[in-house]
């Protein structure tokens, strides 16, 4: 039976016990039961903001009429019936709802690919429901579920705390205090505090920076204090920069083709055309010319290409990413799970002879250690008996469980009282124990930061650590001491420090297999790997040299200590040459990007802790961790791997540079064509010869000869060299130099071949030269779509099978230009003629000159690349 609480939005819970809470929210604290939650669920709404979804389908469709040179296009449709051409209405309406299809279906499948990547990086929460703990999708919290919360994780609804250990959350997004606040889980006692100062409450949208809590659920969605301001936060800007700055080139080119389709008309009206017709004629060309389509066709390629990467395990956030991927030359990465396999086993221990628990004599020296690794760890058991944590504990458990010596009760006997979490900035953690009538506190941590917080001499300590972090080890050192009692306020400068030292635990994290060869590639694709990492220098310059990140001595390996000595310019002068970062804070990450970016470079940063968000935002593309990373860093970042894998940074840039070069690809053979058909238009009329097409053909050539090649140009497969050639240069941009001059001379000499074929055929008075005219220049953009799938290649390497869709294409559209020459009702509607073997083959002939100096262009490239090399 469901037992619904009626929550008023005014409840204010943070001045109530918890067990009022719990009775109010009709909950407690083993959580709601599914099936309750269920109930709840449909009775309180999804928790989200609303306004966030994408685009509607009726939006999609009205979208495709709401475009200018459509709305001219009907416009021309009436002018035809007014000059009796209705054919021409018709079909000129035809190619309309045809382009209207096109557009919606390739938008449609773009808006449910970014959909997909949406829900796929939707935050999650720890709930317990049942009693049982389990991650659920943070839309589904209902009121009165019970959350826990750790570092890391943005805080899913507005919640009352009520068990809470060394919280700090950062609340700046509702409050502008960018103070993180120590929370706590006493009621409180003032009325009408500020939401700063309701410290047993944690709210949606905040940020917890250290420790854990638990809460229960108190509101969702817009009933949330976020809910409550969600009007002001403004819609993120849904354009790339690639897609801005080809809105700006497309509107410039509006203009110059405005210009030329006004000369044209100017020109016509002159030579005493039919001035409708003219109208008609420029219209189509206006439509035919500005490439209307270039920003729809990026969103496209970059969703499609974001919904492979999925597959390939990168998890792309943000559109631009997929663009900036290929210009990437820094990838900055962590070590631990990302290099290394994040599978550590513990290879050896080591205590010194002078080791003594005075205090302790119960224990001997080696039990005493197998007592501080059994009590200090978070690491829990699930059902099959796999163990769940953090892997640095999970070793150290599976360790210890193995000594004979070790026994299960100490967990009982000596019970958890109090714990500080483990930070990457203090790199230790600590537990307190009861411990008889006395207290034991038990620390373990990287053996630098234990050295800060322990009494005994540190040197042979350090000196051991050392030696074993040179064979690639990561090694964790403990500590305890004895207290009377704890104090009221556990706080870290009081509890860790006067600790004896215990041992050393040394444990070998082996570097992934995968991860060498993409860092060979990386140097190939003249991108520079580096190491991040919280571990030793030694640890870090052995597993780096393994992988071969150092390559020779020139890379420097530099710790966050050495960092913080070297002043800006010091270190910008060296950046260059640093290959490895060790006992690094996070915040030194920041340092990193903004020193590499100040050199040029565009950056891929790893990150996995809260911490590291500011750096993953700063860089050029933030990657967070999916497995080991938090809802911040992954909130922060880019692009996410869901399988931690550094070799799937590489396919991501892989794919990003593929991706970037086909829209590329589209550009040369959209606007290339373009420009074909403008000089074969334009041009005639200044040469004294008629116009050489109809305004149908015209779009019919824009419709289905530029269309569909044009879409499968993006999927055309990586190219072999794709990761054998440098980066994109940021500063470039998409239209390089070459770009332009392949534009310019293929344009003209399409316009060329159209009206040479005009000329000759109206010399020998062949009343059927405009169909020719019509199909040289639709066949010589087949050619030219085939020629331009690789920039070097010649197609006779590639073969025609590697890219079937483009094939594809232009079998298809050679099909229907055929259909619209020989079918005689299509023959009506465009005023076509069939042309005899002969013709068509000396149109083949004429079109293929294309093809073939688009290949000639190819192979002076490839010579000229060959002899650079
Ligand atoms: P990387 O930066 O390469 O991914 P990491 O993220 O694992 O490494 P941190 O988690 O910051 O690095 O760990 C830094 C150091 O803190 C480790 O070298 C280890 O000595 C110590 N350490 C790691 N985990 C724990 C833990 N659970 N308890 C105590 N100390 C730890």
């Amino acid at each position: 039976m469901s037992n619904q609480p009626n929550i008023s939005s005014t409840m204010k819970w943070y001045l109530s016990e918890i067990n009022d809470v719990f009775k109010e929210l009709s909950t407690h604290r083993e959580g709601l039961s599914n099936a309750e939650a269920q109930t709840r669920l449909e009775q309180y709404g999804p928790n989200e903001l609303q306004g966030t979804s994408g685009k509607s389908v009726w939006k999609l469709v009205i979208n495709q009429f709401m475009d200018v040179m459509i709305l001219i296009l009907l416009a021309a449709a009436v002018v035809s019936v007014l000059i009796g051409e209705a054919s021409d209405a018709i079909v000129i309406l035809v190619i309309v709802v045809l382009n209207a299809i096109i557009g919606f279906v390739q938008e449609y499948r773009a808006e449910k690919a970014i959909e997909a990547l949406r829900n796929m990086s939707a935050p999650q929460a720890l709930v317990r429901r049942g009693g049982t703990e389990a991650r659920v999708e943070a839309l589904a919290l209902v009121p009165g579920d019970v959350v826990l919360l750790e570092a890391g994780n943005l805080v899913p609804a507005d919640m009352r705390l009520y068990e809470v250990s060394s919280m700090k959350v950062e609340e700046a997004s509702l409050t502008g205090e960018s103070e993180a606040v120590e929370k706590n889980s006493a009621p409180l006692t003032e009325v009408d505090l500020p939401l700063g100062d309701r410290v047993n409450m944690a709210y949606r949208g905040t940020i917890v920076k250290d420790g854990r809590a638990e809460g229960v659920v108190v509101a969702t969605g817009m009933q949330t204090e976020m809910g409550r301001i969600a009007q002001l936060l403004q819609g993120s800007d849904s354009q790339t920069p690639l897609q801005k700055r080809l809105a700006k080139f497309g509107k410039q080119l509006s203009v110059i083709v405005l210009v030329i389709c006004a000369l044209l008309y100017g020109m016509g009206l002159l030579r005493g055309e039919d001035p409708l017709r003219m109208l008609l004629t420029s219209i189509s060309l206006a439509v035919a010319a500005i490439p209307e389509a270039l920003p729809a066709v990026v969103t496209i390629a970059l969703a499609l290409g974001a919904k492979r990467m999925v597959k390939q395990n990168a998890l792309i956030r943000q559109l631009p990413a997929v663009e900036t991927l290929g210009s990437v030359s820094y990838i900055c990465s962590d070590k631990t799970g990302t290099i290394t396999q994040n599978q550590m086993t513990v290879m050896e221990t080591w205590q010194p002879d002078t080791v003594q628990a005075p205090d302790l004599e119960e224990f001997s020296r080696e039990d005493l250690l197998l007592l501080c690794i059994s009590l200090n760890h978070d690491v829990k058991q699930d059902e099959q008996g796999e163990y769940l944590g953090d892997p640095t504990e999970v070793a150290v458990v599976e360790y210890v469980k193995k000594q004979p010596a070790y026994q299960q009760e100490w967990i009982q006997r000596y019970p958890r009282v109090n714990e500080i979490p483990f930070n990457s900035d203090r790199k230790r953690m600590t537990t307190i124990h009861q411990f008889g009538p006395k207290y034991l506190v038990v620390t373990k941590g990287a053996s630098e930061a234990m050295d800060d917080v322990s009494v005994d001499d540190p040197g042979p300590i350090l000196k051991q650590a050392e030696e074993l972090a040179c064979e690639g080890m990561r090694v964790i050192s403990y500590g305890y001491k004895l207290l009377d009692e704890v104090p009221h306020m556990v706080k870290e400068e009081l509890i860790e420090s006067d600790l004896h030292f215990v041992g050393l635990v040394a444990m070998i994290d082996p570097p992934r297999e995968e991860v060498k060869e993409a860092i060979a590639e990386c140097f190939d694709a003249g991108i520079t790997p580096v190491m991040i990492t919280g571990d030793h220098p030694a640890t870090a310059k052995a597993i780096a040299s393994q992988v071969g990140i150092l390559r020779n001595e020139k890379d420097l390996v530099v710790t966050g200590r050495e960092l913080g000595k070297l002043s800006q310019e010091e270190f910008e002068n060296k950046v260059e040459s640093i290959k490895v970062y060790a006992r690094v804070s996070p915040e030194q990450k920041l340092n990193i990007v903004t020193g590499l970016q100040k050199k040029g470079h565009f950056v891929s940063m790893t990150g996995d802790g809260v911490n590291d968000a500011p750096a993953l935002k700063k860089a050029n593309i933030g990657v967070a961790m999916g497995i080991t990373g938090t809802d911040v860093t992954k909130e922060a970042s880019h692009m996410i791997l869901l399988d931690d894998n550094f070799a799937t940074i590489l396919k991501a840039v892989r794919e990003g540079r593929r991706i970037f070069d086909n829209i590329r690809k589209f550009i040369k053979y959209t606007l290339t064509s373009n420009a074909g058909e403008i000089w074969t238009i334009f041009m005639a009329p200044v040469l004294g010869l008629p116009i050489p097409l109809l305004p149908i053909h015209i779009l019919w050539i824009n419709l289905v000869t530029d269309g569909l090649p044009g879409l499968a140009l993006a999927s055309e497969p990586v190219e072999k060299n794709t990761m054998k050639r440098p980066p994109q240069k940021s500063s470039e941009g998409i239209f390089n130099r070459s770009l332009s001059v392949h534009i310019g001379w293929v344009g003209l000499l399409m316009g060329a071949l159209c009206l040479g074929t005009q000329v000759w055929s109206m010399n020998i008075d062949n009343p059927k030269w405009q169909t020719m005219v019509f199909t040289v220049l639709s066949l010589s953009q087949m050619g030219h779509a085939l020629a331009i799938r690789s920039d070097t290649v010649s197609l006779f390497k590639q073969g025609l099978m590697s890219n079937r869709q483009l094939t594809a294409a232009v079998l298809f559209t050679l099909l229907l230009q055929l259909a619209v020459i020989y079918v005689p009702f299509l023959q009506d509607m465009f005023h076509t003629q069939s042309l005899t073997w002969g013709e068509l083959g000396t149109c083949l002939a004429i079109s293929s000159i294309i093809f073939f100096t688009v290949e000639v262009e190819k192979w002076v490239k490839r010579r000229r690349l060959n002899s650079d090399q």
